[in-house]
């Protein structure tokens, strides 16, 4: 079993006293799953990994593994007693053994039989495509090879759970997302528990089962990338994913808020009871511009809220517009269809479907 149960982490580099890199952290992962570790640089992504591979000690709080509690202040079990493998962002394979040695490597150290060995080896080069440059040398191949090399590496040995900290951040853009792919693939063959980290929201969504979004130490929000996008819990969240417009506003009634001057409804699925200072989010591509004549603000009988503003800046990007639009009190981001072609200076109105209008605390 490699459930991992993470809870009440905290740890601070610079002693108890010192602010929390990891902020007294709850999390749990089920045996089997990929969890992407995802937010700003500094946030304590690679710390936790480091606290989950056993390099640091946690000043408090437990992880455990399966039935087995592997971290705690008062013991840490080493990291080559934790059947975890880990990937850097630095390919880590040995530049004087073949591709084949290189993933064979685990096995020799496991003394396991010769055929067994080789049997294993040939299989997992198999797994990750590398069958036909299993006699090569590192630096006859691809950066993406390589990465593929040290993931072969890693699960050769048959981990319970494999850490990847930032594992594609030197590769180039097509191979990035190539590999992104590759790695799900790779987990969808073995069920190897695995913990990702990296900043990148995309490659979270295609990797992870589930992402736990990290700011300042804390874990923000766990969930589903279609969970943490449709209902983010908080404007930080709505921003970091996918990105949003986040407007102050003020709840007045259940559902209906003010915000620029006007009365907007919103979703129903925000906490009515709590009235006041609120962010309302609502997606770039998620608004468009009224017919031209309307000019009434607020919300309106066809079940969209519109609001005036003035075009500050217009981009064109082929598939799409991007527009900039001072509200008055706020600027938001438009994405509109390339034919919705409005100049700068020119008055406008948008019109917010109530759908697309979610309420969150005040950030
Ligand atoms: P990035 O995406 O930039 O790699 P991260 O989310 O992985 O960031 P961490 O590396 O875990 O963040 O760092 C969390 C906090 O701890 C940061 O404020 C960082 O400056 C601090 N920190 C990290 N390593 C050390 C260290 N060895 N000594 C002191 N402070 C550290």
């Amino acid at each position: 079993m490699a459930r991992i149960d993470i809870a009440g982490l905290s740890k601070s580099y610079a002693g108890k006293q010192g602010a929390r890199a990891v902020d007294a952290i709850d999390l749990a992962i089920a045996d089997g799953e990929v969890m992407a570790l995802v937010g700003p640089s500094g946030c304590g992504k690679t710390t936790t990994l480091q606290l989950l591979a056993g390099f640091l000690k946690p000043d408090a709080g437990t992880i455990a593994v399966g039935d087995r509690v592997v971290s705690s202040p008062r013991h840490v079990v080493p990291p080559e007693h934790r059947r975890m493998s880990l990937i850097f962002q630095s390919y880590a394979v040995w530049p004087h053994k073949t591709v084949f040695e290189n993933v064979a490597y685990g096995l020799r150290v496991m003394k396991l039989s010769r055929s067994e060995i080789e049997d294993r080896t040939r299989e997992v080069l198999r797994s990750v495509r590398m069958t036909d440059l299993a006699a090569r040398y590192p630096s006859e191949l691809s950066g993406g090879q390589q990465q593929r090399v040290a993931l072969a590496r890693a699960v050769v040995v048959k981990p319970e759970t494999l850490l990847l900290d930032e594992p594609l951040s030197n590769l180039d853009a097509n191979l990035r997302e190539e590999m992104r792919f590759e790695i799900r693939r790779i987990h969808d063959a073995t069920g190897i528990t695995m913990v990702y980290v990296t900043h990148d929201q995309t490659e979270a969504m295609v990797t992870a089962d589930r992402i736990a979004l990290m700011r300042g130490g804390k874990i923000a929000q766990v969930g589903t990338a279609h969970e943490i996008y449709e209902q983010p819990a908080t404007a930080f969240v709505a921003t970091f994913v996918g990105g949003t417009n986040t407007l102050p506003a003020t709840l007045i009634e259940p559902h209906v808020v003010e915000c620029c001057g006007a009365r907007l409804r919103v979703r129903d699925d925000f906490d009515a009871a709590q009235r006041g200072p609120v962010t309302l989010c609502i997606r770039p591509h998620s608004m468009g511009f009224a017919a031209a004549g309307d000019d009434a603000v607020g919300y309106q009988e066809n079940g969209h809220n519109r609001l005036a503003g003035v075009v500050l800046r217009q981009t064109y990007l082929g598939d799409a517009r991007d527009y900039l639009i001072d509200l008055g009190t706020t600027q938001v981001r438009v994405s509109t269809p390339p034919s919705e072609d409005r100049s700068v200076g020119s008055t406008v109105h948008l019109d917010l479907p109530v759908e697309a209008c979610r309420v969150v605390p005040g950030d």
